[in-house]
């Protein structure tokens, strides 16, 4: 395993692009989903697509304090309700804002044995599938949070 280092949206125009569909999982993509996750919990991220590590694969972990998920070609096949939370990303560093996201979605991928399953996810865990899954086709959140929500946590600390 080995700590991948994160895109910045300022200079790495690659999260603007749309990732390509895993079509064989091998030693290759199992590594690559290792790296991603133990860059995610370095980076105290609750999740990570490939993307974000430069590399335009459908791969996604997420962690959001319900353990550790790996989402291979993951899609949100169904959604419920509304959430307006705030949300930051690791390539974004510094900047939140307020998006607006399902309630509940459930998510259709497959998982490292290859296994078609459906994931469902409530709250954190819901924003943290739509947030991940828009990364695979270079969406970002501050492309859907309300302009006025948008805040730098930099700015605000007084420099000395
Ligand atoms: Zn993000």
């Amino acid at each position: 395993m080995a700590i991948r280092n994160i895109m910045n949206y300022q200079k790495d125009d690659i999260l603007r692009k749309k990732s390509k569909t895993v079509e064989k999982i091998d030693g290759r993509i199992l590594s690559i989903l290792d790296d991603m996750a133990e860059t995610m919990y370095q980076a105290d991220g609750a999740g990570l697509a490939a993307v974000q590590i430069g590399i335009l694969k459908r791969l996604v972990v997420i962690d959001a304090g319900e353990g550790l998920i790996k989402l291979i070609n993951p899609e949100i096949v169904s959604s419920y309700g509304e959430q307006q939370e705030t949300e930051g990303c690791l390539s974004i560093p510094g900047i939140y804002g307020t998006v607006k996201r399902p309630e509940q979605v459930e998510v259709s991928t497959l998982n490292e044995n290859g296994d078609s399953v459906i994931l469902k996810g409530t709250g954190l865990l819901a924003r943290a599938f739509c947030h991940e899954i828009d990364h695979l086709d270079g969406i970002l959140f501050i492309d859907k949070a309300s302009p006025e929500s948008l805040y730098n946590s930099d700015a605000s600390t007084e420099r000395k």
